[in-house]
């Protein structure tokens, strides 16, 4: 290896962050915690292990995966209910905010929209951090299982990986064919699920998921949502997925209204204001 005299001066360079947060619109969290203590339940969705299900969420209300029964981890896909071009991102989601986002932080949508489309309000499992692997829960890195990588790396055909629960949830809910569904499957937040990357070969880990029955994740819809949660065929991703191995469980997505009056202050965020000439 061609290794330059001045390797370790290169390497010693400090590093700086690819997108500082300072400007970014800080969410009104006091409004949501205001809210968020006198909501009341409208409705809820239970999605059966190696399986997925849809669920829609009026803009100004609030939305929780509930863990029940037994540590699972979920696939969420988001999308603005009327219009599903418009859906998470997660690549820009985890460059501003990084690998894993806990309360505080938000969903972002897809180009040319860019704006907020939840935003994270309640983590009971935000006591858990980055531990000593650099783990942490909720992750922006992975993309969701599916059949195709399944295919490539152990060949056969598997119908229940995340990427195939979500196409046939949102095929059902639109009422068309799969293959109409499939192209609007994208990559998810990975709910309660525990990764990271190693730190010798840089590859992406998972471990036993933290969550436990009755931990959940709570959002603020920033705008009208289509949601679609599939409970991953690796359970608590302990060991492996893409496969009936694992002992799975469902999880619960609970939707919630705030009191009358209560979220009437806050509009729905701009999309983004670049005028997409491009020069
Ligand atoms: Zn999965």
């Amino acid at each position: 290896m061609n290794t330059p005299k001045d390797a370790a001066a290169r390497r010693a360079i400090k590093p700086v962050i690819c997108y500082p947060v300072d400007t970014l619109p800080v969410p009104d969290m006091a409004a949501y915690q205001n809210a968020r203590a006198k909501m009341t339940k409208v409705d809820e969705v239970l999605v059966p292990p190696r399986d997925a299900g849809c669920f829609t969420v009026p803009a100004g209300h609030f939305f929780r995966i509930v863990s029940v029964e037994g540590a699972q981890v979920g696939d969420l896909n988001l999308w603005a209910r009327d219009n599903l071009a418009e859906r998470f991102y997660s690549g820009k989601t985890r460059a501003l905010h990084g690998t894993h986002i806990t309360t505080g932080q938000r969903m972002w949508t897809s180009f040319p929209y860019l704006r907020p489309m939840a935003t994270i309000t309640h983590d009971t499992l935000g006591w858990y951090g980055k531990d000593e692997f650099g783990g942490s829960v909720h992750d922006v890195i992975g993309t969701r299982c599916d059949p195709y990588t399944h295919h490539l790396l152990a060949g056969g055909q598997y119908h229940h990986c995340c990427h195939s629960n979500l196409t046939r949830a949102l095929a059902n809910h639109l009422g068309v064919p799969v293959a109409e569904a499939e192209p609007h499957v994208h990559d998810v937040l990975n709910v309660f699920m525990c990764t990271g990357f190693t730190r010798d070969t840089g590859q992406y880990f998972m471990k036993a998921s933290p969550v436990r029955p009755g931990d959940y994740l709570e959002f603020y819809a920033e705008i009208d949502l289509l949601g679609a949660l599939s409970a991953c065929p690796g359970g608590d991703c302990s060991a492996e997925h893409s496969s009936d191995a694992a002992a799975c469980y469902p999880l619960l997505v609970e939707i919630y209204a705030p009191e009358a009056g209560h979220m009437d202050a806050m509009t729905a965020p701009h999309v983004s204001g670049y005028d997409r000439s491009h020069g």
